[in-house]
């Protein structure tokens, strides 16, 4: 109840009505007291400025029995002269101040000398007023009214200021009194302002505790429009546009976080000491490691920035850098992301490059093995057209034959590989196009098996076909499948020896179709499975090419099983020889 602002108020309101009541009281006593004394001189010089009055005493001065007529005469103005008998008395002395008679008999055996009684032995009227005095007196000579006449008598006016003391203890108790209820009466005003400005106040640090809180929804009712009221609105449109801040800033954090959680590039944020603030998924799979808290610059990164370096850099400068983790090539990108030493920090963004410097090294290598694939058959077709050419006559028909055979077959071969990067590329390029037909899958192997057959009697090799009947009819480019197919029984037939066999085998999972072609041949080398699909990839070089191979008919099949969305793979075996597995789905979305 007692909040320091009600203690404030009640202090001040208590102040206030003391210092008032205590110049009110100081300015009325000090009032009453002059009042008093500027009557008592004005009551004493109104009744001697009378000239009858005056001449009277002046008149019965010299006689006997003066004092006793001076005496009746004052008496005969007591009221006139304020002479109460109590506190203000009279006394009649003679010339040298010694009592004769008065209104105090008690009181006139001692008088004392005063400046003022002094005055009138002396011959002059004593009406010097003393307020620091805790009396007033006045002292009238009376003399016989001639010229230099001596002072006969004195009429001596003395009053205890006793009225005007019980005045001012009378107004000094209406003044406590007064002091008293002011006092109760500003302890009920504070109370009551006290409620009526604490009040709001008090909602008002109630509302800003629930904003701190974060609760915005809640708005403070606006019950004045005083101060309070336009202060309580204020509060209000401040915490609405604060929502509104906190809600934008907000949606901006979880963009961000968004971006960081799913970008492919790995964020990883370090503050002014080292210490790892934020990561992203990206950046733990790339560097290979848990990226927790206690987790260091220093520990990531120092091969490759010196932290110190890095937060003596001005922005918009960055560092670059690279790294190479677990086999894997990162391009890092380094910058402050403050230039404030409280709050500053580094900011990395790490981007993997593995495949870009794979593919860059893939592409440098199909370039070579594209010049080097043309430039044998090259230089084969001109050392034998060279030959010919200056031979002349003298070589002998069957030889030129030869020659000329060995230039067609090379330049036929040129002509396989310039068609198969053709295709390849249009593969590659997106525009080969795919003309997709319904078609029975057992029809198209049967046919590819039919094709080959004549090949493999000619080898002496074994061929079976065992494709069920109910194979499905499939979606997809016939002629381009069948050139795959022709391919893995083209391969079977080449990599096998005279005499061997070759099985070709179909069926159906799900809604796939798959055919499988195993061959007892010379198989692949369990290293140079992975590579085959490779384009110009061939396991024994001169054994390819003496079958005519260019080492890109499985790129090829890869890509048209992949744009069926098919797939095409050793099947890992025991036995000698390779099966090659083809697995297509019975259905192509056509929007594909
Ligand atoms: P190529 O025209 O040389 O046959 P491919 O791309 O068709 O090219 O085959 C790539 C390589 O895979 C071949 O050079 C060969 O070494 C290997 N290969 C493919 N099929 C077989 C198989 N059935 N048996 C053994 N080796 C195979």
């Amino acid at each position: 109840m007692f909040r320091s602002l009600h203690i404030k108020l009640t202090m001040i309101l208590l102040l206030l009505i003391t210092s008032l009541m205590a110049v009110v009281g100081a300015f009325l006593t000090t009032s009453v007291s002059s009042f008093y004394i500027n009557t008592f001189y004005e009551q004493i010089n109104d009744v001697f400025s009378q000239s009858t009055f005056l001449n009277s005493l002046r008149r019965v001065a010299p006689e006997s029995d003066a004092a006793t007529q001076i005496q009746k005469m004052v008496d005969a103005n007591a009221g006139a002269l304020g002479i109460d008998y109590r506190t203000r008395n009279y006394y009649i002395l003679d010339a040298s101040g010694a009592y004769l008679t008065g209104s105090d008999d008690e009181g006139g055996q001692s008088l004392e000398s005063t400046a003022n009684l002094l005055a009138a032995e002396n011959g002059n009227v004593g009406d010097e007023s003393d307020i620091t005095a805790d009396y007033m007196d006045a002292a009238i000579p009376i003399t016989d009214g001639t010229a230099d006449s001596d002072v006969l008598y004195i009429i001596y006016f003395l009053d205890s200021k006793g009225t005007v003391s019980d005045l001012n203890s009378r107004l000094f108790m209406i003044i406590v009194q007064a002091l008293i209820i002011g006092l109760l009466i500003s302890l009920l005003l504070s109370f009551l302002l006290s409620k009526a400005m604490v009040g709001p106040i008090e909602k008002l640090t109630a509302g800003a505790e629930k904003v701190a809180a974060g609760d915005f929804g809640s708005k403070l009712p606006v019950e004045s429009s005083d101060e309070i009221g336009v202060l309580t609105g204020t509060f209000n449109d401040m915490a609405g546009v604060l929502q509104e801040t906190l809600a934008a800033v907000e949606n901006e954090r979880n963009k961000l976080d968004t971006l960081f959680l799913h970008m492919t590039d790995g964020v990883v944020a370090f503050d002014h000491d080292g210490l790892l603030i934020h990561s992203n998924p990206a950046a733990t799979t790339m560097l290979g490691r848990e990226l927790g808290q206690g987790c260091t610059y220093d520990e990531l990164f120092a091969d490759v920035y010196p932290f110190s370096q890095m937060l003596s850099l001005q922005r918009p400068n960055y560092a670059e850098g690279e790294l190479q983790i677990d086999g894997r090539s990162l391009e890092l990108y380094l910058a402050p992301f403050s230039s404030d030493q409280e709050s500053g920090g580094v900011l990395i963004v790490v981007h993997d490059v593995t495949e870009q410097h794979r593919n860059e090294e893939r592409r440098k290598e199909f370039v070579a093995n594209v010049s080097h694939e043309l430039r044998t058959p090259l230089t084969n077709v001109r050392s034998y057209a060279e030959t010919l050419r200056d031979a002349g006559d003298d070589i002998p028909r069957e030889t030129a034959d030869s020659f000329l055979d060995i230039i067609m077959t090379e330049t036929d071969r040129m002509t396989s590989i310039v068609q198969d990067l053709l295709t390849l590329s249009r593969l590659d390029a997106g525009n080969a196009e795919m003309n997709l037909s319904r078609f029975p899958f057992r029809d198209a192997i049967e046919s590819v098996s039919r094709a080959n057959a004549l090949e493999c009697k000619r080898r002496c090799q074994e061929f079976t076909c065992i494709a069920p009947d109910d194979l499905p009819l499939i979606t997809g480019d016939r002629s381009r499948l069948e050139q795959v197919m022709m391919n893995i029984i083209g391969n079977a037939i080449k990599y096998t020896p005279d005499g061997g066999h070759i099985g070709v085998t179909a069926g159906t999972t799900e809604e796939k179709v798959w055919m499988e072609v195993s061959d007892d041949g010379i198989g692949i080398p369990e290293k140079d499975r992975e590579r085959i699909f490779d384009r110009f990839y061939r396991v024994d070089k001169a054994r390819s090419r003496q079958y005519g191979g260019t080492g890109l008919g499985l790129s090829i099949a890869k890509e048209i099983v992949d744009r069926h969305h098919g797939t095409i793979r050793i099947v890992p075996k025991h036995t000698p020889g390779t099966t090659i597995r083809l697995t297509l789905p019975i259905h192509q979305d056509p929007a594909d």
